[in-house]
């Protein structure tokens, strides 16, 4: 329980939250509550979370409202810190002061250029909240969620942040000219290259990204990247289950064609684990030989290729060695 003040959601909020709710339910997640929201002033709110004090962005909607989380002390398989469910705070004092700087530019009253701020920041907010806490097919981010992903999860929240402003005017002014940073290097105005994109699209990859976020270590630009990508869903599943790059290859696995083949062109096993500089290689061959005739399997190895940069390098040594 936290001493801050309770946030009293206006009508308006409360159908767009429903809203929210309703997108992320037909798209696979379960949505069975929402989570607490405070309207207090930042000083109250980091007398009750002293880590506030670092968070100080302005010009975003970070700057004027807060998911804030814990962490979590049950470490995943892969040892990843874990998370614990956070609660949003909106600050009234920043929030009230961002309306008045508005006033001279916004023809709008005050008190409707307040509201809209604050439904602004609180559906990012919400951002934060579902892409963290939803659960999709029994998993959510409780794992490998950590404030340093900066653009992966700000893009989420400003996605949705959009999703749920729908075009009303006041609203999308708020947003894309005064809570979306200009500077390209923001990771707040990421989201830009990413609303031209379905929900589902976006939905299926937040899914995605969850489910194999610790195992295979993604990194904040990778996910953006993958965010970007016109990708077949399946086709990255694959990649990830498949991708023998990083999984402990099990005897099973012999028995499917592909790793059959890849083991025939000699590749070699440590312990029970295929080495990256080996499997793209091996990919490489494949390719050479044209041995990919599927197109999910080119997809897959499009995908591999554009990742592996580092160790394909490597890579091109050893098809140098063996004369391809
Ligand atoms: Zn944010």
């Amino acid at each position: 329980m936290s001493g801050l003040k309770a946030y009293r959601f206006s009508a308006d909020e409360m159908n767009k939250m429903l809203w929210l709710k309703v997108l992320f339910i037909e798209n696979g997640f379960l949505v069975d509550r929402f989570p607490e929201v405070y309207y207090d002033t930042f000083n109250n709110a980091c007398k009750e979370y002293p880590q506030l004090e670092r968070h100080n962005e302005e010009g975003t909607p970070d700057y004027l409202g807060v998911y804030i989380f814990s962490s979590g002390d049950e470490p995943c398989l892969e040892k990843c810190s874990s998370t614990k469910e956070g609660v949003i705070i909106l600050f009234s004092d920043r929030i009230e002061a961002f309306s008045i700087n508005l006033i001279a530019e916004i023809a709008y009253p005050i008190l409707e250029i307040e509201n809209a701020i604050r439904e602004v920041v609180l559906y990012h907010e919400l951002g934060h909240w579902l892409s963290h806490w939803s659960v999709c097919a029994g998993v959510n981010w409780k794992c490998g969620y950590s404030s340093h992903d900066k653009i992966t999860h700000e893009a989420f929240a400003q996605l949705t942040a959009y999703w749920a402003v729908d075009g009303q005017p006041l609203n999308s002014l708020i947003l894309k000219q005064y809570l979306t940073p200009q500077r390209h290097t923001s990771p707040y105005n990421k989201y830009l290259d990413l609303i031209g994109k379905s929900k589902v699209d976006i939905l299926s990859k937040l899914h995605l990204l969850r489910k194999f976020w610790c195992e295979f270590r993604i990194s904040d630009e990778m996910a953006f990247e993958l965010l970007k990508m016109e990708l077949i869903e399946k086709c990255v599943s694959y990649a990830f289950e498949k991708s023998i790059r990083k999984i402990k290859l099990e005897s099973q696995m012999l028995n499917n064609e592909l790793a059959f083949q890849i083991l025939a062109m000699g590749w070699s096993i440590e312990g029970d684990k295929l080495t990256c500089i080996d499997y793209d290689f091996a990919l490489c061959k494949l390719f050479a030989l044209n041995y990919f005739q599927d197109d999910d399997l080119k997809e897959t190895l499009k995908f591999e290729k554009r990742y592996c940069s580092e160790d394909t390098q490597k890579g091109i040594s050893l098809i140098h060695r063996f004369d391809l």
